[in-house]
């Protein structure tokens, strides 16, 4: 059955939720204040992280926080007064983190990213993005063999678990492949499945113009406020236009979090990280891989990517 439904936030999550509500025969109306993929959306490392099958855990161990705590560390930054702001989700995160709580996440989270490259690819193909989109993995590389170690380890357990394919490679092995690096690296893992976009507002963007092909309506505007009534929902907006849907779904990423609490839905939500940084290589130092990044040396949550 046709339902007339409302997406708020034409980020990644936005654009592919409305994408395949369209294609399902849904009447689908898009809005976002900006043109689609041009937040978070669009400034992000742009890998489609099929490896990526486990949630990054709040760190618990003495060691990463005695490194984390003073606040000097380029893998983990934070705003105190963010994090004050933060606390309830926080704690959240922490209590979720421990081990048994954890080790029932995973498979769950893992179930999900499972399916991202499936996911995709009809997006791709249909929207004509296949120029945006490389299919030979990235080289996550190592300075010291203690890290490296615990990461085979657990690249070995989760291929067994959850089909993630890789290939450790050697100093040799680096350096054979990527000649460019520089010296001192002990080696890297290379994980194959995944792909990597360059520009990920574009990949957003091209979906999003399929999505209108396929008799989807973008509406730019700002989205002031969301109430029940009408047929369902309604929503109001800057231009004074009021939409009015059956169902309706909220992706306005890190803004989500405070139009939910006026509808008194609480979700534990904060945001982390908001920065990034687009490098360009000269012609002779091109990786042949998708993209690289290093792992500091006791790294054990998410750091930061170096060639993205
Ligand atoms: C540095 C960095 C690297 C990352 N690397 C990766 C990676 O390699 N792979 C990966 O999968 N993920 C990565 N991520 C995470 C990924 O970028 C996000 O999970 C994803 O982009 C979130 O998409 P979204 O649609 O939820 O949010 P957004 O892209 O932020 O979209 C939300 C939209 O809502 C709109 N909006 C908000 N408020 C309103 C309003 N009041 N009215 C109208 N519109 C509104 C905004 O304009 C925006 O377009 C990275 C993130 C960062 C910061």
């Amino acid at each position: 059955m046709s339902r007339e439904i409302v997406v708020l936030g034409a980020g990644m999550v936005g654009v592919s939720v409305a994408w395949h509500l369209v294609r399902q025969g849904h009447s689908v109306t898009l809005v976002d204040r900006r043109e689609p993929g041009r937040e978070t959306s669009f400034g992000n490392a742009g890998i489609i992280q099929r490896e990526a099958v486990r949630p990054y855990r709040f760190p618990r161990d003495l060691g990463t926080l005695m490194r984390v705590l003073p606040n000097r560390e380029v893998d983990i930054r934070y705003r105190p007064t963010g994090m004050f702001g933060a606390v309830s989700p926080l704690l959240q995160y922490w209590i979720n983190s421990g081990k048994s709580r954890y080790a029932k996440i995973v498979p769950e989270y893992a179930s999900l990213i499972m399916r991202c490259l499936e996911t995709h690819a009809p997006m791709v193909e249909a929207a004509g993005a296949d120029h945006l989109v490389r299919r030979d993995g990235w080289l996550e590389l190592y300075h010291t063999q203690k890290p490296f170690d615990e990461r085979i380890a657990e690249a070995r357990e989760n291929r067994d678990r959850f089909g993630v394919e890789f290939e450790v490679l050697d100093a040799a092995g680096l350096y054979a492949k990527e000649p460019h690096l520089k010296k001192g690296l002990v080696g890297a893992i290379h994980w194959i499945q995944p792909w990597t976009v360059a520009d990920p507002g574009a990949l957003v963007q091209a979906y999003a113009e399929h999505f209108q092909q396929q008799g989807g309506r973008f509406m730019q505007a700002e989205v002031k406020g969301v109430e029940k009534g009408g047929k369902g929902w309604k929503v109001t907006t800057t231009g004074g236009e009021t939409l009015e849907a059956e169902q309706l779904v909220v992706a306005m990423g890190p803004w989500s979090g405070k139009l939910l609490s006026r509808l008194g839905i609480s979700v534990p939500l904060f945001v982390k990280r908001g920065y990034h940084m687009h490098y360009a290589s000269a012609d002779e130092y091109t990786p042949t891989t998708g993209s690289w990044m290093p792992r500091p040396a006791s790294c054990s949550s998410r750091c930061v990517p170096a060639f993205a």
